[in-house]
């Protein structure tokens, strides 16, 4: 199906954080796809704080000169009900959650305080879970929801400075991963998403060139399809950028099996490293119920009894 026939007409769409960079990208596709958008945004500066109007409220004064519906929402992610009552109160339904706000509070881990911990992890993981929470009601009760998770490659493979902001992101794959499971006799699908653009969160650290082919809107269209009606996917974790996209997944090495008794020692472990660390027949886990236990029960038998 080509992507012009993904549409969202009658649907309506929160995008937190809508008002600059990745989310404004977002809420501007949403609305010209047919979408009644709710563009939440604190108006805050990058490493958190501060609020004005006029982020959110550009962006849906530019949605609807081009003829689109939206509706601004000045709330923190923090008071994530407040979010979704914009929603059921100007348009009577939410179909989508795009949970996209975020802040950064860079510092190398020694020079790291409380504060810098807090703040990032109150915006990207409490936040999601207020405005996931209130959402999730919603959407149980009518059987249907999309939700997006922003997470990071700073979370995903760790970077320096960002202890707090990685944490953050790789906690809310875990949240992601067990609400599609959670969601999945509900019709609500979960997927996150590992961005990559120049906004105002990356720019600095990126050649002008680079910039361009890293626009917020070839971000889009992977977002877009994870949250639409016709799309199977959940509890996927996908990066994105650039015009590149690609599924994540665990890999688990096939690992050996040891004795359940004394001669399971920290020099065994030493002895079999190389077949707990080979990749060569690997195994892709996808849920706790599909863990082998590689005979646990069989081995538990032969246990001594005392
Ligand atoms: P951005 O700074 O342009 O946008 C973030 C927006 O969130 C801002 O408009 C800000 O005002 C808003 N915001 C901050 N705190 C908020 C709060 N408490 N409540 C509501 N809104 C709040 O950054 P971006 O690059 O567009 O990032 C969007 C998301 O993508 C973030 O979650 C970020 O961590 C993630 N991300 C971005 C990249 C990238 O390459 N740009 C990479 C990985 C992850």
């Amino acid at each position: 199906m080509a992507a012009e026939q993904l549409r969202f007409d009658g649907k309506v769409v929160i995008i937190t954080g809508a008002g600059g960079g990745l989310g404004r990208a977002y809420a501007l596709f949403y609305a010209s796809r047919g979408a009644a958008v709710v563009v939440n945004d604190l108006g805050s500066p990058l490493a958190g704080g501060g609020q004005s109007h006029s982020a959110a409220d550009q962006v849906v004064e530019e949605i609807r000169r081009n003829g689109g519906q939206a509706v601004a929402n000045y709330d923190s992610v923090e008071k994530g009900d407040a979010i979704v009552q914009t929603a059921l109160q100007h348009f009577g339904r939410l179909d989508v959650l795009v949970n996209n706000a975020g802040v950064l509070r860079d510092k190398s881990f020694s020079r790291m305080s409380d504060m810098d911990w807090d703040l990032v992890q109150l915006v990207h993981l409490k936040g999601s879970f207020k405005t996931t929470k209130a959402a999730w009601d919603v959407f149980r009760k009518q059987k249907y929801g999309r939700i997006i998770m922003t997470t990071s490659a700073a979370g995903l493979y760790g970077n320096f400075g960002q202890a707090n902001y990685g944490s953050a992101k790789m906690a809310v794959v875990g949240f992601s991963n067990t609400l599609a499971k959670e969601g999945a006799k509900y019709n609500i699908h979960c997927n996150a998403v590992a961005p990559m653009a120049a906004s105002r969160m990356t720019e600095t650290a990126m050649p002008a060139e680079v910039i361009k082919v890293l626009d917020p809107k070839f971000v889009t269209p992977l977002v877009a399809y994870l949250t639409h009606e016709s799309c199977p996917e959940t509890g996927g974790v996908y990066e994105v950028g650039g015009g590149f996209a690609a599924k994540l997944r665990w890999e688990r090495a096939e690992g050996h099996v040891f004795k359940a008794d004394q001669s399971f020692t920290p020099a065994a472990v030493h002895a079999q490293w190389k077949a707990i660390t080979d990749f060569a027949k690997p195994y892709y886990p996808q849920s706790i119920g599909e863990v082998d236990w590689l005979g646990l029960l069989d081995r538990a038998k032969q246990l001594p009894t005392n």
